[in-house]
């Protein structure tokens, strides 16, 4: 596929859900250049099972984008788990005024992450490397406007993982599937220990670029106080015992 045939399909996307004012060409042209890399890197590398650039646009780039407009102006973002840059990347080229920590416990990952946003001139993207459990305790606890985490953990393993980087009055963007209102539930008990709040449950259904539809979750969580030095537990606990 051309890169303006790719753009152009990211465009017609993006309005199927109800995220047309990414479709700019400066945004789609950046996001053709981010698909060949990332499937070019793929083949190396474990990051995505999608091997169909017509399948990036929906499954990654859409689903990744819908949660974009839940992140306030000129923030400063942390995405645990971000993998192969997922979310930060498509992130970092919708919103320029974010400043994005894509955090992976893999080294390979996060030297991917860093010389894909420099090969795209994003200079909005750091990176860190090591575990969530462990980063929570260093200087970056509570260091964070907004977290976020796609495809990492369920939401009450989530939440001890990424609500401990929050500022207090900052923000946790879960991206979520279909268990999304049940995985909340599920973590009422976890969010009141963390101190924090699920202030919205925003139910989409995400159009795949083959007509289908699948049903995502974005959770916004909201820290109301600070956490105890307790939390974030040793890995093995929080999975064994989640709050
Ligand atoms: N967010 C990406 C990747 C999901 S795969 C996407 O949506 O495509 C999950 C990623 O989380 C892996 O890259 C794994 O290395 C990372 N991960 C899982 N647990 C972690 C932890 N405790 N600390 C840091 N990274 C973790």
């Amino acid at each position: 596929m051309t890169k303006s045939d790719f753009s152009r399909l990211c465009a017609e996307n993006f309005s199927e859900n109800k995220i047309p004012q990414f479709a700019t060409p400066e945004i789609t042209e950046k996001l053709a250049e981010l698909c060949e890399i990332f499937l070019e890197a793929n083949k190396t590398m474990n990051l995505t099972a999608i091997k169909d650039e017509k399948l990036v646009v929906s499954r990654h780039f859409s689903d990744c984008l819908i949660s974009a407009p839940f992140f306030p102006l000129g923030t400063n973002v942390l995405d645990v788990g971000s993998g192969g840059g997922m979310p930060a990347l498509p992130l970092a080229i919708a919103r320029p005024d974010l400043k994005i920590t894509a955090l992976d416990a893999t080294a390979k990952k996060t030297a991917y992450v860093e010389n894909t946003a420099q090969a795209l001139g994003l200079s909005n993207v750091s990176v860190v490397t090591g575990r969530a459990e462990e980063l929570a305790r260093s200087a970056l606890r509570a260091s964070f406007d907004v977290v976020t985490a796609r495809a990492v953990a369920q939401t009450n393993v989530l939440l001890e993982l990424c609500v401990p980087f929050l500022k207090k009055g900052g923000v946790f963007v879960c991206l979520k599937g279909k268990n999304g209102a049940e995985e909340a539930i599920n973590a009422a008990s976890a969010a009141k220990a963390l101190n924090c709040a699920l202030t919205e449950d925003r139910e989409f259904f995400l159009r795949d670029v083959d007509g289908e539809f699948s049903e995502r979750h974005v959770l916004i969580y909201k820290k109301i106080g600070e956490n105890s030095e307790n939390y974030p537990r040793k890995y093995a606990q929080i999975i064994k015992n989640p709050l």
